[in-house]
């Protein structure tokens, strides 16, 4: 199969759908695989690296869309790419469909088959291809902090992991899942005292035994939550309801209890934020206060850390990218139901549910 990639349009999206290696993989699988021109400079991965790994460099996008069987990307297509899909064509990237009525009309009218990479999923209904960036966000979620909670940025000037002779900083990370862990690890890591609160009775279990003494566990009970907050110097908003908007677990008026210039890092902003006070930030200029807290609230953290967001990103999607190459994406959705439950739009008819319904499609 000739398999493309393109560089990602998106405002501020430096990932690349493939890596270097990746090419790599597919070429040793008798593929052939075009690369647009700088497609991996993002990620500091040059022309040069690409054309060892044996891809052939095209110099525009609309070649790499005319001439390819499969586009592997990262962000959903942006309007001038969406022009360029055509039936039969199959679409492996990142779509998030159910709140874009406008992308998800171009990609029905253009017939192409797309494999949405959010919707994939794995054993126990987890989803594979989105925990690599919750993996990555939990863990820089610790960095922003750490970073926010120095003076100049109008923090409290507390180092996380604290000298010999000085405490450590206190950290309360709220959700205890991926991101959660991740969070809890780095913090820990860094010798600070970590509290991390959740719902669940199994989620408190799994972390108690996995952190024994390196982090505290609780449940996140009103009350409790409230003390935690009150305490820490860094907090980070971790939870997540799934397909539902999460819950403002800390007020305005929580504020007045928390420690001038401690910090709150809300990693669950992308699905409306589980502070109050928060509202999305960019990476241009991430934090800003309210009532004396430091806020971080940047929507799409991954892309910070483009490089090790792709490679993260890579070691999930590159084994499907392999699968439906080798096998043909019917034969390899038929082989793999997890891998099947990722496609979303096909020959001009939506076909995963959730997205039919939001949208008003027939299913
Ligand atoms: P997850 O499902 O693995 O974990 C969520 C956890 O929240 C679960 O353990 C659940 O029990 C807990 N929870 C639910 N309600 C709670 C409550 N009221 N109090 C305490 N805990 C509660 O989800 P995840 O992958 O860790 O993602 C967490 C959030 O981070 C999601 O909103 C996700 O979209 C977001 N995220 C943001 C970025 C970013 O760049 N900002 C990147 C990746 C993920």
């Amino acid at each position: 199969m000739r398999v493309g990639t393109v560089k990602e349009i998106k405002n501020h999206e430096y990932r690349v759908g493939l890596t270097p290696e990746s090419v790599e993989e597919l070429v040793r699988n008798g593929h052939e695989v075009w690369v647009e021109k700088s497609a991996g400079l993002g990620i500091g991965a040059s022309d040069a690296e690409y054309e060892r790994s044996g891809a052939k460099l095209i110099a525009t996008a609309a070649e790499v869309f005319a001439g390819c069987e499969m586009i592997v990307k990262v962000k959903e297509p942006q309007a001038v790419e969406r022009a360029m899909l055509r039936e039969g064509q199959i679409l492996y990237t990142y779509l998030h469909l159910a709140p874009d009525p406008e992308q998800t009309a171009d990609l029905v009218k253009s017939g192409v088959t797309a494999i949405a990479y959010e919707t994939v999923t794995g054993p126990g209904g987890s989803l594979p291809l989105l925990k690599p960036m919750s993996q990555v966000a939990g863990r820089m979620s610790i960095q922003a902090g750490a970073t926010a909670l120095e003076k100049a940025n109008g923090g409290r000037g507390v180092l996380l992991g604290g000298v010999p002779g000085v405490m450590p900083g206190k950290v309360a990370v709220i959700g205890g899942g991926v991101v959660g862990f991740n969070a809890a690890q780095m913090a820990a890591g860094l010798g600070a005292d970590v509290t991390i609160l959740d719902r669940n009775p199994d989620v408190l279990e799994r972390l108690g035994n996995h952190f024994e003494a390196r982090a505290k566990t609780r449940f996140a009970s009103t009350a409790n939550l409230a003390e935690s907050v009150a305490e820490a110097d860094l907090v980070i908003g971790a939870v997540l309801i799934p397909g539902a908007a999460a819950p403002k677990l800390v007020t305005r008026e929580m504020l007045g209890t928390m420690k001038s210039g401690a910090v709150l890092v809300d990693v669950a902003i992308d699905q409306g934020g589980c502070f109050e006070t928060s509202h999305p930030t960019t990476h241009d200029d991430p934090i800003f206060m309210v009532d004396g807290i430091v806020h971080y609230c940047v929507a799409n953290m991954p892309g910070a850390v483009a490089r090790t967001s792709t490679y993260a990103l890579n070691n999930v999607t590159l084994p499907h990218a392999l699968a439906i190459a080798n096998m043909g994406w019917k034969s390899a959705l038929t082989a793999n139901p997890h891998l099947a439950e990722g496609l979303n739009v096909h020959a001009g008819k939506v076909t995963f549910e959730a997205v039919a319904a939001e949208l008003g499609y027939e299913y």
